[in-house]
């Protein structure tokens, strides 16, 4: 099948990631398979950092993103942000657990520092200690409810990010069990923002052993009622089915700006990928440097159609929960306040 094929228009978003896909936890779902000792992606060194962004601020840059792995596993993150901002609004994507007194203190000094904001992301997967955990790792719920308290503190109102992992019928419930848990940990204007879990990395093998399960468990059933002769039994639904794909026929009328890979670029110890969604696909991979990348990228990955449903999945663009100051009020969770993104650290 043909699939439709994009063109880098403008690097408005620049992405590096940082640490490789070294992280200090690794959780359930992880998009690209980070963890401790998992080194498939490198460090950046911070002389690659600075030539990327020379290059990416001669053609206009908007907007930097810091990701990995966690970021903050990286000895000169904080010589690199000084750097981003000089140049552009920076965001780092972490999941908080090592930004002590310490560092939220050279943070919220920077911040102060710049004309460019400085946005920190730290990942939230549940509003309790068992169901954060269970996904992200013992001890990570409070490490990481310290850092929103820690970054408040100093004037730093972090974006909480969640991966959902609830159903509808929970979504009310959920939503202010985060606001309350937030609050309570001493973060009184909570920002949150609620992301699509998507096919990938850790969460992609997740989603094979259903399939797989699936599979196994209607073969069984089709045995036992193989005198039935149903057919449809026997062919189970697949996660990822083929008509999911993107065809050019889809994207008639469709705003391109919205697709991050018409605007942005991730920058590895590797070579620069299309975009942060795709690091594990060979494909995506479109050059060694910014400088010298192919700008044109078929869209034919199941996160392309994910990205074609929910839009600007990727950017800084976030909604924001902002309750009534009464945590026992409920905060205003209607539809029009949320854009689901997709990364998290
Ligand atoms: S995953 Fe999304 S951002 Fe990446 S190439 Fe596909 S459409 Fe573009
Ligand atoms: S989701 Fe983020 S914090 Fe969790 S393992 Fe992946 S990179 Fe690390």
């Amino acid at each position: 099948m043909k699939h439709p094929i994009i063109a880098l228009k403008h690097i408005d978003n620049l992405w590096f990631q940082v640490t490789g896909t070294l992280c200090n936890i690794a959780c359930a779902h992880c998009f690209n398979g980070s963890g401790p000792g998992v080194k498939t992606f490198g460090f950046l060194t911070i002389d690659r950092v600075r030539d990327e962004l020379e290059t990416a601020i001669s053609v206009g840059l908007k907007a930097i993103f810091f990701t990995g792995g966690e970021p903050f596993l990286h000895p000169q993150l904080l010589e690199m942000l000084r750097l981003s901002l000089d140049a552009a609004p920076t965001t780092v994507l972490t999941n908080g657990t090592l930004i002590t007194d310490r560092t939220a203190d050279e943070l919220a000094k920077m911040e102060r520092g710049t004309r460019y904001s400085l946005e920190i992301r730290v990942s939230l997967d549940g509003y309790t200690e068992e169901r954060n955990d269970a996904i992200r790792g013992r001890g990570v719920f409070c490490r990481a409810l310290d850092a929103t308290r820690r970054l408040s503190q100093r004037g730093i109102l972090p974006l909480v990010t969640v991966v959902r992992t609830w159903s509808e019928e929970e979504e009310l419930t959920t939503l202010a069990g985060f606001v309350r848990t937030l609050r309570q940990a001493g973060y009184s204007k909570p920002r949150i923002k609620i992301l699509p879990s998507l096919p990938l990395g850790r969460e992609l093998t997740r989603a094979q052993a259903r399939v797989a399960s699936a599979h196994s468990a209607v073969a069984s059933l089709a045995r036992e009622q193989e005198n039935q002769q149903d057919a449809s039994l026997a062919r189970p639904a697949d996660a990822i089915p083929d008509e999911s794909l993107l065809t050019e026929e889809m994207l008639v009328g469709f705003d391109l700006d919205l697709l991050m890979c018409s605007n942005s670029r991730l920058v590895t110890d590797r070579g620069v990928w299309v975009c942060p969604l795709l690091v594990e696909m060979p494909d995506a991979r479109l050059g060694d440097r910014l400088r010298t990348a192919v700008p044109h990228y078929e869209l034919r990955h199941v996160a392309c159609t994910s990205c074609y449903h929910y839009g600007t999945i990727c950017g800084n663009v976030s909604a924001q929960i902002e309750g009534p100051a009464d945590a026992t009020t409920a905060p205003d969770f209607s539809p029009a306040r949320f854009k689901p993104s997709v990364l998290s650290g």
